[in-house]
C-alpha cells in the first residue's frame, strides 16, 4: 500500500531525518551500538507508530554532532550522496556493529540508497535495514549491499492498515537471500489467527528465519497482550517455528527515544 507520500521516490537526492548513534532496542541484534541513518517517509500508518514526524517532509534534518554527544544540528534537505558520507564519516570512529537503516520506510528512498550503500559497503560497513516488509520492488535492487534485514510483518487487526499478506511474503522469500529475521508487534487485542497465519507465512519461505513476537509498548489507547496471551502465542509458534522469541522494546526502558 502506497499513500501520496508514501510513493516511491525517484529522487537520488535523500531526505534524511536523523544521524545519531545509539543501542539498537528491537530484535535479534537488541543492545548492539550502531549509527543510525532515519530517513523520512512511510507508506503505512501502523497504530502503534513512534516517528509520525517522519511522515512528511519537513526540509530539515538534524544529525547528530560530535557523534554520541546527543548534541543536534539542523541540515537542509534534499541532501546529496557527497554530503550524506560527510556527515556519516565523523560516526565511523566510535565502535559500532552496523550501519541501521531505518524511518519512516527507508525504501520508499530506494534511489537515493542504491547510490548510497555500494559507498558504504566499500568502506566494509555492515548495513542493516529496519523495514515494514511491503516494498518488494524497491528492496530488489539493494540486496546485494544488504547484510542483514529486520522486516515487520503487520497484523491487520493491530497494525489497524488493511491485509498485506502477498506484498509481506514476496518480501520475505526476497530478504530470505540475505540474513533476515521476521518481528511481529502484538498487542492485547491481536487476532490470534492472524498470528498463526504470519507463522504460516514465514513458515511457507522457511522454517529456520528467526521470528521476534514483540509486546507493544503502551502508546496511545493501545496496550501489550497479557501475560497469558504471550505464553500461549508463544507456544504455538514453536509448534510452527524453530526459532521464536519474546522481545520487547529495550531502548525506551533505557530513556533512549
Ligand atoms: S512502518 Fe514504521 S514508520 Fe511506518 S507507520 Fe509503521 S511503525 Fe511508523
Amino acid at each position: 500500500m502506497q499513500s501520496q507520500m508514501g510513493e516511491v521516490s525517484h529522487s537520488a537526492d535523500g531526505h534524511i531525518m536523523e544521524i545519531f548513534h545509539a543501542i539498537q532496542g528491537e530484535g535479534i541484534y537488541v543492545g548492539v551500538q550502531q549509527i543510525f541513518l532515519r530517513l523520512y517517509r512511510c507508506n503505512l500508518r501502523c497504530a502503534w507508530c513512534d516517528t509520525p514526524e517522519s511522515f512528511h517532509l519537513t526540509g530539515k534534518g538534524e544529525r547528530e554532532d560530535p557523534p554520541g554527544s546527543r548534541i543536534f544540528h539542523t541540515f537542509e534537505n534534499p541532501i546529496s550522496i557527497e554530503r550524506t558520507i560527510e556527515f556519516l564519516t565523523p560516526f565511523f570512529s566510535l565502535p559500532h556493529h552496523s550501519i541501521s537503516l531505518t524511518g519512516g520506510e527507508p525504501l520508499v528512498q530506494s534511489p537515493f540508497l542504491q547510490k548510497l550503500l555500494p559507498i558504504l559497503k566499500e568502506k566494509k560497513e555492515v548495513i542493516f535495514l529496519e523495514t515494514g516488509g511491503t516494498l518488494p520492488d524497491p528492496l530488489k535492487p539493494l540486496l546485494p549491499f544488504l547484510d542483514i534485514i529486520s522486516m515487520d510483518i503487520k497484523l491487520p487487526s493491530s497494525a489497524e492498515e488493511k491485509p498485506l499478506w502477498d506484498k509481506h511474503e514476496e518480501f520475505l522469500k526476497l530478504a530470505a537471500e540475505r540474513n533476515a529475521y521476521v518481528k511481529i508487534v502484538l498487542t492485547k487485542d491481536t487476532a490470534e489467527e492472524e498470528i498463526l497465519q504470519a507463522l504460516s507465512l514465514v513458515k511457507k519461505v522457511s522454517r529456520t528465519i528467526p521470528v521476534i513476537l514483540q509486546p507493544v509498548t503502551p502508546i496511545y489507547t493501545l496496550l501489550p497482550p497479557t501475560e497469558t496471551q504471550l505464553l500461549t502465542w508463544h507456544y504455538k509458534a514453536l509448534k510452527l517455528l524453530q526459532d521464536v522469541r519474546v522481545i520487547p522494546q529495550t531502548h525506551k526502558l533505557i530513556g533512549q527515544h
